[in-house]
């Protein structure tokens, strides 16, 4: 990143006192880690901050230090905006409604719009919160044991465990410095990737029975009802999607999560060489080449239409 970039922005911080911290709708832990870790730093110097996420912080992540601080709409006024991990303002959801445009963002969607007043994008970052482990010390914050924490959830989680195509060496050994501080990586491990609830596993089971598969690509669907049958309370796919993406000779999965009756949730997966991202942003929606999402306004059997139409023509094009 452009080292003047940095020293604006560690200017900004120094010189602002009221900061507002915001990250994603349907938060992930790279939302939550990156938000946590930079609201915690900045208050651990005696800054005024406020963390907001418009959903609220998932259950997976209520054990992180700061998390019962975040609220769900921000109160009262702010001289610093800063939108962590976010491709776009929308995807802030209500968080910054009535606010000026942010001050900074900090981000590693290749789909960022570049939207704040200052932005730091790096989309060969593995997460944001890798981005936030180099910065935090150069913005003279500190990174103790709860920040390291925050910052190595975000780091396994956009990597499902370091194991996504993006991994690099940079991304391990920002880890492995984090892990200097006394951070339980194992039981972060377990807690945040492999512990699931009973409800979640029904709920995966339930999607898994109705799996489609046309040549190299797998779909699922999950609705309102499936939820209800299963009691899951999220409205989410609780992460089946990165089964689904485990099925060999299959070269896109997608799953489409009804949010509405005429609201659809999707998400794609993809081997390298097939740029779902295009395709999420083609339906107002983001991410990265491999791991892209849309929310798209209709009824399930018309996206799904639409969806996988789409996707097939990727599918057709990129192997001619
Ligand atoms: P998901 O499928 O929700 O797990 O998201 C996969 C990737 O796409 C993540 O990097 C998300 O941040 C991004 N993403 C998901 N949904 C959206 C959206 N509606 N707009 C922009 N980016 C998205
Ligand atoms: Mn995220
Ligand atoms: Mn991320």
């Amino acid at each position: 990143m452009d080292n003047l970039l940095i020293q604006s922005t560690h200017k900004q911080l120094q010189a602002a006192n009221r900061i507002l911290v915001v990250s994603h709708i349907r938060p992930d832990g790279d939302a939550v880690g990156s938000l946590l870790a930079l609201g915690l730093a900045l208050q651990s110097v005696g800054k005024d901050v406020q963390m907001v996420l418009s959903d609220g912080v998932p259950r997976d992540f209520r054990h992180l230090k700061g998390s019962d601080k975040v609220l769900t709409w921000p109160q009262g006024d702010f001289d610093y905006i800063a939108v962590v991990d976010c491709s776009d303002l929308e995807r802030t959801g209500s968080a910054l409604n009535g606010y000026s445009i942010p001050d900074l963002n900090i981000d590693h969607h290749p789909t960022n719009l570049n939207y704040a007043r200052l932005n730091l994008v790096e989309s060969d970052a593995v997460a944001t919160a890798e981005m936030l482990s180099g910065y935090l010390p150069q913005f003279g914050l500190p990174i103790t044991k709860p920040i390291a924490e925050a910052l190595l959830t975000g780091l396994i989680t956009d990597t499902i465990g370091f194991r996504t195509v993006n991994m690099t060496p940079k991304a391990l050994r920002v880890a492995a410095d984090l892990m200097e501080t006394g951070v339980d990586l194992p039981a972060l491990y377990q807690r945040t990737l492999l512990s699931r609830s009973l409800n979640a596993v029904r709920y995966w089971g339930v999607g898994l029975s109705k799996i489609s598969a046309n040549g190299r690509l797998v779909w699922t669907t999950l609705t309102l009802e499936d939820r209800q049958q299963v009691g899951y309370p999220g409205r989410d796919d609780a992460d089946l999607i990165n089964v689904l993406s485990t099925i060999e000779d299959t070269d896109i999965a997608l799953i489409l999560i009804e949010q509405t009756d005429e609201r659809i949730k999707v998400s794609w997966r993809s081997k390298p060489g097939f740029d779902v991202s295009q395709i999420a942003l083609n339906f107002g929606g983001g991410g990265h080449k491999t791991a892209a999402g849309a929310e798209i306004d209709g009824s399930l059997k018309e996206v799904q239409s639409k969806v996988l139409n789409m996707t097939q023509s990727l599918l057709s094009k990129s192997s001619n």
